[in-house]
């Protein structure tokens, strides 16, 4: 063997060297990557789903669900196709947080057309059609139905964990003039963050609320009743004191959300998200 061909065999052997290393290399960080992006879907989300005028709030982790509200039925078939896995026909756990049709009306389609696991609303007296095929479908799969109060909570994997504040006692049964007083509020923590869920709650909860000892701070605000000026008072803002607010509303006759919220909002200098404006919210 000559210099040369000594020459050439060490450039090889140095050359294979370099691809088996780069090939180490590049197999790691390519699973890397991947392992950042399989992480990233079981990462708990909590996603204010743009369904027009009214509510609907997903808590998405993995293949578990919880819908707080379904909007009037017209869009939360596509919001959920949008944000839950491709195959997934189940909703582990939906609440009502209370029977009007903006809230009401998409959890019946939901219901006809999903596996849920079980439900959490007030139980509060309802003689509309909305309640009577409410009722209905709940029977017909044999749906597990547990009446809110103060203190119940929710606990999905470690990421997700969801208090009900209001009403402070059960009221399954009794009869409410404006349904919006028997609105449903929950705390919830998903991953580090807290959010307030508000339903329609308007002002007399809001002062009960406030009255009570209970921490009601949170760093989003889901915005009561789409912005209406009987909620959201300055003295309930300055107990959540949110760094955050979601306004859930889409093209209405109410003037939702109203100037005087917006206003209240701006003051304390809370960022406002709104569904007609940016779509489905994700945090
Ligand atoms: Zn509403």
């Amino acid at each position: 063997m000559n210099k040369r061909q000594l020459y050439n065999i060490v450039l090889l052997v140095i050359l294979i060297l370099f691809v088996i290393i780069f090939l180490y290399f590049a197999n790691d960080y390519v699973g890397k990557v991947k392992g950042v992006s399989e992480q990233q879907d079981d990462v708990a989300k909590i996603i204010f789903l743009d369904v027009g005028q009214g509510d609907a709030i997903l808590i998405q982790e993995g293949w578990t669900q919880i819908l707080i509200d379904g909007g009037n039925g017209q869009d939360i078939m596509n919001r959920l196709g949008e944000f839950m896995p491709m195959g997934d026909r189940k909703i582990e756990f939906m609440v009502a947080t209370h029977p009007d049709e903006d809230h009401m009306g998409g959890l019946i389609k939901v219901l006809s057309l999903y596996e849920v696991g079980e439900i959490l609303e007030s139980g509060i007296d309802c003689d509309k059609d909305l309640c009577e095929k409410w009722e209905e479908l709940i029977a017909a799969d044999n749906i597990p139905v547990v009446d809110a109060k103060l203190g119940q909570e929710i606990n999905f994997g470690e990421d997700v964990d969801i208090t009900v504040l209001y009403p402070f006692m059960e009221i399954a049964g009794e009869e409410f003039k404006n349904t919006n007083d028997a609105s449903l509020v929950l705390k919830a923590v998903v991953e580090d963050r807290s959010y307030l869920l508000t339903g329609d709650t308007e002002s007399k909860a809001e002062k009960e609320l406030v009255a009570s000892n209970l921490d009601l701070s949170a760093d989003v605000l889901k915005v009561s009743h789409h912005g209406s000026k009987n909620a959201t008072s300055a003295e309930f803002l300055l107990a959540v004191s949110p760094k955050q607010a979601v306004i859930s509303v889409g093209e209405n006759s109410y003037g939702h959300p109203t100037e005087e919220v917006l206003t209240r909002l701006r003051n304390m200098n809370i960022e406002i998200f709104r569904t007609d404006e940016v779509g489905s919210v994700r945090f």
